[in-house]
């Protein structure tokens, strides 16, 4: 994430200096999910954590190395900055533009309140770009 928060933070730099008050977003995503070691996001860069855990275990189960990963990825950006924001995967989806039942049903309470605790702001909720008619349609909350 490093060069990606580089680029991102010289954005934010102009951004504040012309428009301040104004906020940059991020992705943390795939290979820039894990934060940099010794660098941090400006004030206003918001940084959407995307979150890639399983589904079968809530996002603070302990047992469960994926979410344990997630986990201790999401508290090191806490730790980093107070703009988290995450993004999360709990509607049904499907490549095909099925709509199937995801085992995550249980966990989605349980899992906004770890995300709270863990300082995010705020949840995106989004849908695959499957070929069906909600496809366009995501949520968002903000806590
Ligand atoms: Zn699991």
């Amino acid at each position: 994430m490093g060069s990606v928060l580089t680029l991102v933070n010289i954005v934010a730099d102009e951004v504040a200096r012309k428009y301040p008050g104004r906020m940059v977003g991020t992705l943390s995503y795939a290979y820039t999910k894990v934060p940099p070691n010794t660098l941090g996001p400006r004030p206003n860069v918001q940084i959407l954590y995307c979150q890639n855990q399983c589904f079968i275990h809530s996002l603070d189960d302990p047992s469960c190395t994926q979410n344990v990963d997630q986990y201790n990825k999401m508290r090191a950006w806490s730790e980093m900055t107070d703009n988290l924001h995450a993004w999360s995967y709990y509607f049904n989806y499907d490549r095909r533009g099925l709509q199937l039942p995801l085992p995550n049903l249980q966990w989605i309470k349980s899992d906004l309140r770890t995300k709270i605790a863990l300082g995010s702001r705020a949840c995106s909720c989004r849908r695959s770009a499957a070929r069906t008619k909600m496809s366009s349609k995501n949520c968002e909350t903000t806590y």
